[in-house]
């Protein structure tokens, strides 16, 4: 076993110290809830030659997720990019749409694939999300609408976003992501806007392996967004649209119905991982774990910090050390979308200014989560930062001193 603490800076991996742990421990990675029934319902599939096409799987899925928010419209499909693209097209949102930089890159480029145009827009320090005083002065005559994302399931301040949108007359649309089971005041995502998006992404907490959904009460919306979904087809052989292919299968919704009904016990070590976490990380200063609003509801799915200047060690120095120790945290969503091709070099955002998108992407760190993560590892990557706190200055100039010989 390797497995052994760090008593000197020399122990750490990146000196050629034996890494802390054996095995990976990955963010994001994927849960297989119960593998009898994910096998016995894609079985049944197979066994009915019903694979696709809006099979009784997915009609269920759509059922149980839009029965739990609850809302009017489920529409699944084949993931959360092309909910996000269909879910555009069918409001029309064809001109400059404000959204937060830092959000997945699938948010802008959805917009971006349709021949739309983001409008980066910067975010609230505390929240992670879009900042509504910033969106209204990115506002202008071409803006058609506004794409809110609920980051790691804080939902946005919807309020305020609902009524810049009215008194704008421009669409309003959530991408909650990472938002399932969320609450703002109390009622869950999914009824907020005209739409809300789902990702159903392996890595998401409920997981289809790729899968993706557009909720709505808007019934006209959602018989326009089905429509697009296959082809434009309103019967079998009467197209009456342009459409697309953003069918979701039924091996898809076996695992996604699966997923959900194990929703609430993987919320349950969620929460408790988070838990540990924030216990731990409580007395090491520099360290600033996201909070989550007490009475609301959240999944838990993440485990985000910010490395403030205060921690002996830069963000990204801290990041390689933990790699070394096969704790692969990540960095979303380091660098924003302003700062990612193709939008960086285009002139249209040249000079554009999202001091707080800089702040929170050049100190944020994501954790390893899920209910597969033992407490054991979580009170060893606590272990770890708190030597890392201790000795984080000997632990610097090693490093810089290293690069200067290989310099
Ligand atoms: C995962 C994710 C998406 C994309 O969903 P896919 O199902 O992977 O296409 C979009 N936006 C955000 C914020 C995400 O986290």
């Amino acid at each position: 076993m390797s497995e052994k603490p760090k008593h000197h800076v020399s122990d750490l991996a990146v000196f050629g110290g034996n890494p802390y742990f054996d095995a990976p421990l990955h963010v994001g990675r994927p849960y297989i809830p119960d593998r009898e029934k994910v096998l016995k319902r894609i079985n049944e599939a197979m066994d009915g030659r019903r694979l696709t096409n809006n099979g009784p799987l997915v009609q269920e899925f759509e059922r149980r997720i839009a029965d739990y928010i609850p809302v009017r419209n489920c529409i699944a499909t084949c993931n959360g990019t092309v909910a996000l693209e269909l879910a555009i097209r069918a409001l029309d949102l064809s001109g400059n749409v404000v959204i937060p930089s830092f959000t997945f890159i699938a948010t802008a480029h959805a917009l971006q694939w349709l021949g739309s145009r983001p409008l980066f827009c910067d975010i609230d320090r505390n929240s992670h999300t879009l900042d509504p005083a910033a969106a209204e002065r990115r506002i202008d005559s071409e803006t058609t609408g506004i794409i809110g994302v609920h980051t790691w399931g804080r939902t946005c301040d919807t309020k305020k976003l609902t009524r810049l949108a009215a008194r704008h007359e421009i669409g309003l649309l959530f991408d909650a992501s990472h938002a399932f089971g969320c609450s703002h005041g109390g009622i869950l995502t999914g009824c907020f806007g005209a739409a809300e998006v789902f990702s159903f992404h392996a890595t998401k907490f409920l997981q289809s392996f790729e899968g993706g959904a557009v909720v709505t009460n808007d019934d006209d919306l959602a018989d326009r967004i089905r429509l697009m979904r296959d082809f434009g087809f309103s019967g079998t052989d009467h197209v009456v649209s342009i459409g697309t292919n953003g069918k979701m299968t039924e091996i898809s919704a076996a695992m996604g119905l699966t997923s959900f009904e194990a929703m609430e016990d993987t919320i349950d070590s969620n929460e408790k991982n988070y838990l540990l976490y924030r216990e731990g990380l409580e007395t090491i200063r520099g360290i600033r774990l996201n909070t989550y609003p007490p009475k609301e509801k959240n999944n838990y799915q993440f485990v985000t910090a910010l490395i403030e200047d205060v921690f002996p060690l830069p963000r990204d120095d801290l990041m390689n050390i933990l790699h070394r120790e096969n704790i692969k945290v990540r960095r979303y969503f380091y660098p924003g979308c302003h700062r990612s091709e193709p939008y960086v070099s285009m002139p249209e955002y040249a000079g554009l200014s999202l001091p707080e998108t800089d702040y929170v992407s050049g100190r944020i760190l994501v954790f390893p989560t899920g209910p597969e993560t033992t407490t054991e590892s979580i009170h060893k990557i606590i272990e770890l930062l708190e030597f890392l706190s201790a000795h984080g200055r000997d632990v610097e100039r090693r490093i810089e001193s290293t690069e200067l010989a290989q310099a």
